[in-house]
């Protein structure tokens, strides 16, 4: 990791107060794992990372009473041992999905079925137990969703024209953000952060069964994303206007 990149983890290592990590885990080590992180709404690290511990440390620095967010399956289908296609835990049809696939999909947000993804999804279970046992439980997060739900621009983040386009639609939601250079992995990262403060503020709700796995996503009936101008008077910032009352 680049020195000004430790040296910052460090600084933020000694901040005592809460704040929101988003990953967007790779299904393998060699490939790039985004992590955001943002306190009190404002980015203050975009990074990247590939070895569990290097991801362990960073979601660390959520800090005792932070959240921490997760693109990745972090639970399996109910009734699956693993997520062995030859092995007798794997039934026809039901076995592959878990609810929250077959919600979001009913929703018009498609994902790919846990067992389809069983390289990530092992990764996301090694992960979660990981961050369990340091007493932090995390959240099941998904971008698309998150980015979709928000009305914001989601398409083609595999392209720099798409990545400045979601880069440009996070600005407003996002202060401190700044990075129209960042990967489609650090984007998802944000949108991961992003998703996780949402969820502190009370704006989100779970899809899924809580015997199965949850996952968080931007409650749209009890909010309203508005714009005003910056105080800064540069550019749009994001206002999240509540609708009525949560629903109990
Ligand atoms: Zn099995």
């Amino acid at each position: 990791m680049a020195t000004s990149t430790e040296r910052k983890i460090r600084a933020l290592a000694a901040v005592k107060s809460p704040a929101c990590v988003g990953i967007d885990l790779a299904g393998v080590e060699h490939r790039e794992t985004g992590v955001a992180l943002l306190r009190d709404g404002r980015l203050e690290l975009l990074t990247s990372a590939w070895t569990d511990e290097e991801i362990l440390r960073l979601a660390a620095l959520a800090g005792r009473r932070g959240t921490v967010a997760v693109n990745a399956p972090l639970t399996r289908p109910m009734g699956r041992c693993c997520l062995d296609d030859d092995c007798p835990c794997r039934q026809d049809p039901g076995t592959r999905s878990r609810q929250l696939e077959r919600e979001l999909a009913r929703m018009r947000v498609p994902t790919l079925a846990t067992a389809l993804i069983k390289v990530l999804a092992r990764r996301g279970e090694r992960i979660a137990a990981a961050l369990r046992r340091s007493g932090r439980e995390p959240l099941e997060v998904y971008p698309f969703a998150t980015l979709k739900l928000l009305g914001l621009p989601w398409r083609g983040k595999r392209t720099p024209e798409g990545r400045r386009a979601i880069h440009q639609g996070l600005r407003p939601l996002v202060p401190g953000l700044r990075r129209p250079g960042a990967s489609e992995h650090q984007l998802d990262a944000v949108v991961c952060a992003l998703t996780a403060h949402l969820h502190r503020k009370r704006l989100t709700r779970t899809v899924g069964l809580a015997e199965e796995g949850l996952m968080v996503i931007p409650d749209i009936e009890i909010f309203a994303l508005e714009y005003e101008r910056d105080p800064s008077g540069r550019g749009l910032r994001a206002v999240w206007k509540r609708r009525r009352r949560r629903r109990e």
